[in-house]
């Protein structure tokens, strides 16, 4: 589904799943490819909206969680892009895919990346993205935010009217909400979550930070 300009979304599928985001550009990126047993289903979507998976040439995700990356090797052959890590999620590999992954109870999901993205910024064609790192949810955590569109990818960060768990390896509440509070100050007309709905409206997503910070953290 488009979203805006060069930017489409395709839902989660089921269980173990994650909202998938395009931007359109040269080269194009896809924002957490979500598990592989879904990628057919959305790759059809996506087909349906004219993009080629062959223009995507950069597979990144906003964490390395399960539902956010299992189809990141298939998505790459189908599209022959290339898997860039931010270099936190590269450090924080081990508690994110393997532990997390065991602690599910699932033989860990592995993958190798092609590169590191640079700490700050990713660009592609004329867009410029901000990665702000935004632990909590996970050690690992990235928002990427695209400036001139005023959008946010926040992947598990926060969701409309709820935040991601913080009870998986190397999460923490103090730091979520510091993350959330740092996120409350961008101007986001866009906000883009790894699960349920898009928080679309610039009004709309300042009552959603403020309902996140009296009503998920009353306690801190
Ligand atoms: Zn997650
Ligand atoms: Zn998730």
């Amino acid at each position: 589904m488009k979203l805006l300009n060069n930017l489409y979304a395709y839902p989660e599928q089921g269980m173990l799943d994650s909202n998938t985001y395009i931007l359109k550009s040269n080269p194009g990126i896809i924002f957490d490819p979500g598990n592989t047993q879904y990628l057919a289903n959305k790759i059809g979507m996506m087909q349906q909206d004219g993009i080629d998976p062959k223009d995507i040439g950069i597979i990144v995700n906003t964490h390395l969680h399960i539902d956010h990356r299992t189809a990141n090797e298939a998505f790459k052959k189908l599209s022959g892009g290339k898997i860039a890590l931010h270099p936190m999620q590269k450090k924080n590999y081990q508690l994110v895919v393997i532990e997390a992954d065991r602690l599910l109870g699932v033989e860990p999901v592995e993958f190798k990346e092609d590169y590191l993205l640079d700490e700050k910024v990713l660009k592609t064609g004329d867009t410029e993205i901000d990665l702000i790192p935004c632990p909590g949810h996970s050690p690992d955590s990235i928002c990427y935010y695209i400036r001139n569109d005023k959008v946010l990818i926040c992947g598990d960060v926060l969701f409309d009217m709820n935040t991601g768990r913080v009870d998986l390896p190397g999460g923490n509440a103090d730091e979520l909400k510091k993350s959330i509070e740092g996120l409350s100050q961008l101007d986001i007309e866009y906000l883009l979550p790894g699960h349920m709905g898009i928080v679309a409206g610039k009004e709309k997503v300042k009552e959603n930070f403020s309902y996140i910070k009296f009503n998920v953290f009353p306690w801190l």
